[in-house]
């Protein structure tokens, strides 16, 4: 990354038009190099090489980078940095270079930019490197990112005291995405300024120790109900039932901690008994994914990262959705059948909140995946537990209750926004998709209609 701290100039060059020079009037490139005799006499009191930030910028080519380099190996140049960017076919290139004193790098690349049309600075640095400082990474993901959304993100950044290094975009669509590094700063201030400026505006904002663990993520975990897919598969089972208020208004308060899990759920499957196990088939096909699902399952299995859904809903259900989409574990509860009815009762192991939440830890240990590399991605208030327990829990268009507890969070209808919050950006999706032969086969929309014996 290219950083240092501006030095006088004028300690190691004189330029004969120092308004060429280090005072951000750069040298554009239609200027007559002939007519305007810049006359360069690095300090020759001595033969330790300057550093010098070169900063280019203007319109792109090929084989531009590699003339460049050409002029400054002939200069005997030493280079310690470089960072470069294209958009929309402009260059904007930052060299750091060490050039030696008598060296003629400087008027070469002076000439080689008016050559091809670039606007460059020169500025003289401190040759020693700045501390290094703790970076992190701050994802802004909106339906929109307008200049207002923008400079409140910046201003919290500002605000804490760090300063943004990079930005790329991530993503155009469904959502649009940037990620900014930034570096130094107080990040707990810097969050809880930015958990503000989402709460007051369309977007997203999500900040994240930059680092190794942030691009290793090996392992998500995922609820199913309102997260997955877009139901409450019980509000579904219920309206069948004819018991949909009552039960609709109970699930309502369970997931927003309002009451307890485990007898609020007994309560709810108890009201469906009776309901032929053929109503089950008619549910399941009514059930849809979450926009965004399958492209996050597809684009996580090519990068190997293991899935499972966790689920206080029924095997019945989650069982076919794991098979559908090649998730690799799932647990749930289990309907009790009898006689082809629904009994209302439970069996098995009761998955709730604290068991989700072992649950994940179970599966990562198989998989020999330490807890800071897993993600867990809920809404409701039995996520609490995975989602703290994990590397990075996201609540996603969770319930208040759930928000309010967890630090990232998302609130776009797409599920593949997470791709984003991991660093990966829409244009790689897409062209993993694209040389996918497999991609374009119609995919299975249904949820398999009989239940498996
Ligand atoms: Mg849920």
């Amino acid at each position: 990354m290219v950083r240092g701290r501006r030095k006088e100039l004028s300690d190691k060059i004189t330029a004969s038009q120092s308004g060429y020079w280090g005072n951000g009037t750069g040298v554009s490139g239609n200027r007559d190099v002939a007519e305007t005799p810049v006359a360069l006499s690095l300090s020759l009191m001595t033969r330790e090489r300057s550093t010098i930030l070169v900063s280019l910028h203007g319109p792109d080519r090929a084989g531009i980078s590699a003339a460049l380099m050409e002029v400054l190996a002939a200069g005997g140049a030493e280079i310690y940095d470089i960072e470069q960017i294209v958009v929309r076919q402009r260059l904007t290139l930052n060299l750091l270079v060490g050039v030696i004193p008598e060296g003629a790098t400087v008027r070469d690349v002076l000439y080689f930019a008016w050559e091809n049309g670039l606007h460059v600075e020169f500025e003289v640095i401190e040759p020693a490197p700045e501390p290094l400082r703790t970076m992190s990474v701050v994802t802004v993901i909106g339906p929109i990112v307008g200049p207002e959304e923008f400079g409140q993100v910046a201003g919290a950044i500002a605000g804490g005291g760090a300063n943004i290094e990079r930005i790329v975009r991530l993503s155009r669509y469904p959502v649009i995405s940037y990620e900014l590094t930034i570096s130094g700063g107080d990040i707990d201030r810097i969050r809880a300024t930015l958990v503000d400026v989402a709460a007051a505006s369309p977007i997203d904002v999500a900040i994240q120790p930059d680092g190794l663990v942030r691009r290793a993520k090996r392992m998500v975990v995922m609820d199913v109900d309102s997260t997955l897919i877009q139901e409450e598969i019980i509000n579904l089972l219920a309206r069948e039932a004819g018991v949909e208020d009552k039960v609709a208004e109970i699930t309502s308060a369970a997931l927003a901690g309002e009451i307890d899990f485990e007898e609020s759920l007994r309560e709810r499957v108890s009201l469906l008994a009776g309901l032929g196990q053929d109503t089950l088939g008619q549910v399941a096909s009514k059930i849809s994914l979450t926009p965004g699902a399958r492209t996050l399952i597809r684009t996580l299995k090519r990068l190997g990262v293991k899935t499972a859904i966790v689920s206080a809903g029924f095997t019945r259900f989650t069982s076919g959705l794991a098979e559908q989409l090649g998730i690799d574990y799932s647990l749930s509860n289990t309907l009790d059948v009898k006689d082809g009815v629904l009994t209302g009762a439970l069996v098995g192991e009761f998955v709730d909140g604290p068991r989700k939440a072992r649950f994940l830890q179970e599966i990562a240990s198989a998989e020999r995946i330490p807890i800071d590399q897993v993600v867990a991605i809920g809404d409701g208030a039995n996520d609490l537990d995975m989602l703290s327990v994990a590397g990075l829990g996201i609540a996603f268009n969770a319930k208040p209750f759930v928000t309010e507890k967890v630090g990232t969070s998302i609130t776009v209808p797409f599920l593949d926004a997470i791709l984003f919050l991991l660093g990966i950006a829409r244009e790689h999706v897409d062209a993993a998709d694209a040389s996918d032969p497999g991609f374009d086969q119609p995919m299975l929309m249904e949820i398999p209609g009989t239940p498996p014996a």
